[in-house]
C-alpha cells in the first residue's frame, strides 16, 4: 500500500512515517529530505533551491516530481511508500496521481495530521533531528534521550529552515497550497483526519488502526 502524509510543517509527519516503517513493511519518501540532500552533497540542484528552502517557499515542481519518480519508478519500493511532504500543491497531485497510474500503483489513504500554528511554531523551535539515523525530536516534548536514541547527541541538528521567520512562511505556504488539494483525497474516500495535538503515541496508535483496517 502507498500512504500520504499531510499536516502543516512541525505537524509530525515525519515522527509518524518512522514509526509506521518501523512496524510496517514500508518505505518512507520524505520530499525535504530528499531536497536537502541535493544541497549537502552540493549538486547543480542543491545549488539552485538553496535559497528557496531557506525562504521556506515551494520549490519548482519539476525538480521534486523527478526526485519522487526516481523512487516510485524503483521495483524495490513497489506499492510501499510513504509520502512525507509531498504532494504539496495541486500540479503535484496531478503528477502523483498519473506517475502511480503508469507504474501500476495506487494510494491507499492519506493521513492529515491537524497542528494549530501556535502549536507548530513552538514546536518547530525545539525540534532536533538526528543526521545519522535520523530520527526526529524536541529539545521540550520529546527530547533525545540514551533509553529513546541510541547515537551519540553530537549528531543532533537544528534544521537552517527552522526559525521563526521561515516557518510562518511554510505555515501560509501549507495553508495556501496544499490544504486545498487534501480534497482530491476525500473525494476518493481515502482522507483521515487526524488530531496531532495529541501526543505521539496516541496519534500513532490511531494511524496503526488505520492501517492495519485496509490490511485486513
Ligand atoms: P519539509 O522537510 O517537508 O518541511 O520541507 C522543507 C522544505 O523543502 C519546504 O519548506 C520547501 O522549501 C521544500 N519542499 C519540501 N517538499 C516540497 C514539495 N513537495 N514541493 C516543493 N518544495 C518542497
Amino acid at each position: 500500500m502507498n500512504i500520504i502524509l499531510f499536516g502543516p510543517p512541525g505537524a509530525g509527519k515525519g515522527t509518524q512515517a518512522n514509526n509506521i516503517v518501523n512496524n510496517f513493511n514500508l518505505h518512507k519518501v520524505s520530499a525535504g529530505d530528499l531536497l536537502r540532500d541535493e544541497i549537502e552533497n552540493n549538486t547543480d540542484i542543491g545549488d539552485k533551491i538553496k535559497n528557496i528552502l531557506e525562504q521556506g517557499l515551494l520549490v519548482p515542481d519539476e525538480i521534486i516530481n523527478d526526485l519522487i519518480l526516481k523512487i516510485l519508478s524503483n521495483k524495490k519500493y513497489f506499492n510501499r511508500l510513504i509520502f512525507d511532504g509531498y504532494p504539496r500543491n495541486l500540479a503535484q497531485v496531478e503528477n502523483l496521481d498519473s506517475k502511480l497510474k503508469k507504474y501500476n500503483q495506487k494510494i491507499s489513504c492519506a493521513l492529515s495530521l491537524n497542528v494549530d500554528k501556535e502549536s507548530i511554531v513552538k514546536r518547530i523551535s525545539g525540534r532536533q533531528t538526528c543526521t545519522r539515523c535520523g530520527l526526529i525530536f524536541n529539545k521540550y516534548f520529546n527530547p533525545s534521550t540514551k533509553k529513546n536514541h541510541s547515537c551519540d547527541f553530537k549528531f543532533l541538528i537544528k534544521r537552517l529552515d527552522d526559525n521563526n521567520k521561515t516557518i510562518i512562511n511554510r505555515f501560509d505556504t501549507y495553508l495556501k497550497k496544499t490544504l486545498p488539494i487534501i480534497n482530491f483525497y476525500k473525494k476518493q474516500n481515502l482522507l483521515h483526519q487526524i488530531n496531532g495535538m495529541k501526543k505521539i503515541d496516541q496519534i500513532y496508535e490511531e494511524i496503526q488502526a488505520i492501517i492495519t483496517s485496509l490490511e485486513a
